[in-house]
């Protein structure tokens, strides 16, 4: 470990379960590895940072996040190389986006020696979860939550931290069908938008399950102001091809920094493929529509990867885009992407890290 102070207990099972791994296909997010890490913060300290079998935890039902939510999470992934060896993609990012989320949720920020090298245990310990089939891979789900047991509401002086990881096959198996919501909205200016906080998924629900219920995959959020602009969808990111022009909004502070997306824009400025982060009016999307310059929009995101948008529904219209086969970026982000991650590229950017 790089902190050479912090001591990792390690407690292997007595009983593999990976047997499990034979399911086919893999549902998503309902297996578990056999081991998680768990850290404690509590009197100001970090301590107790173990990597111990996989299991429920014992929580008194006033543990404070149950109650106010002060709860935060993270996702990301392990991939395979040709000669089976672990890698993880960007795991720095999503370390520094676990404590940008706690600065806004008032929680103690999470060290590198527990959150990176903690993590790197982990993934080694448990590498043989990492399926490397038919795109399957092991998704890793670091959480951060409150543990004081107490109802007032204040920031918590306790904290649990735990890493649970589950292999998982493609998030969705066909182009996506989304539809703008403009009853609900996912974050204001001042909000936790920009946070990856649990509390934000909670309130998404109902208009995710509304847009299933029209028969649609998910929701594309507007802006909560003018209700107009659009903003991201679901667990994704979002963005479109205009006249070859790459468009997703701008990070303002109400949508998530998506590593994906970052990544995906890098990729682009490297290919000289023109990027605009900006403000994109709904009404923009329908213009460029109609007059045929809209070719591609997909998500971007660790779980969903570079999701094709098939169908955008607005105001009962259903704007219905070219086949997938013709779409230039979105395929040339997503191989290139598959590439970096199962280390059959070069990684230019050193976005693999090896546990
Ligand atoms: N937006 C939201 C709301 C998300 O939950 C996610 C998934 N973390 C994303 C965008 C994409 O972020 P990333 O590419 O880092 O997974």
């Amino acid at each position: 470990m790089n902190n050479p102070h912090l001591h990792l207990r390690i407690e292997t099972t007595k009983k593999s379960r990976i047997k499990e791994l034979d399911t086919e296909p893999i549902p998503f997010g309902k297996i578990f590895s056999d081991h998680m890490l768990v850290a404690n913060y509590s009197q100001g300290n970090w301590q107790d940072v173990q990597i111990i079998p996989y299991g429920p935890i014992d929580l008194s039902p006033a543990t404070s996040a149950l109650h106010y939510g002060q709860a935060i999470f993270e996702g990301m992934k392990a991939y395979k190389n040709s000669n089976g060896e672990p890698l993880l993609f960007r795991p720095d990012a999503n370390h520094q986006r676990i404590n940008q989320s706690a600065e806004r949720l008032c929680m103690p920020a999470i060290p590198e020696s527990i959150f990176i090298d903690g993590l790197k245990e982990l993934i080694k310990l448990d590498d043989d979860w990492i399926p490397n089939k038919n795109g399957s891979v092991l998704y890793i789900r670091p959480i951060y939550f409150a543990v004081d047991e107490s109802v007032g509401l204040k920031p918590s002086d306790s904290y649990k931290f735990i890493i649970i990881s589950c292999p998982v096959g493609a998030y969705y198996s066909h182009p996506v069908k989304l539809i703008v919501t403009e009853k609900y909205v996912r974050a204001f200016e001042g909000g936790t938008g920009a946070a990856k906080v649990a509390g934000n998924y909670a309130a998404s629900l109902i208009a995710d399950r509304e847009a299933k219920e029209k028969g649609y995959d998910n929701v594309i959020w507007l802006d909560g102001i003018h209700r107009r602009y659009i903003e991201e969808c679901g667990t994704m990111n979002l963005a479109f091809v205009i006249d070859g022009v790459v468009v997703t909004p701008k990070l303002t502070g109400t949508i998530l920094a998506g590593i994906t997306r970052d990544s995906v824009l890098t990729l682009c400025r490297d290919w000289g493929i023109p990027v605009e982060e900006r403000a994109i009016a709904i009404d923009e999307i329908v213009q460029a529509y109609h007059q045929g310059t809209l070719t591609e929009a997909f998500g971007m995101g660790t779980a969903a990867t570079i999701a094709h948008i098939s169908t955008i529904g607005y105001q009962g219209e259903d704007m219905i885009l070219p086949p997938v086969s013709d779409r230039k970026v979105a395929n040339q982000v997503f191989q290139k992407l598959e590439e970096i991650k199962t280390g059959r590229t070069e990684d230019i950017h050193n976005w693999i890290c090896r546990p």
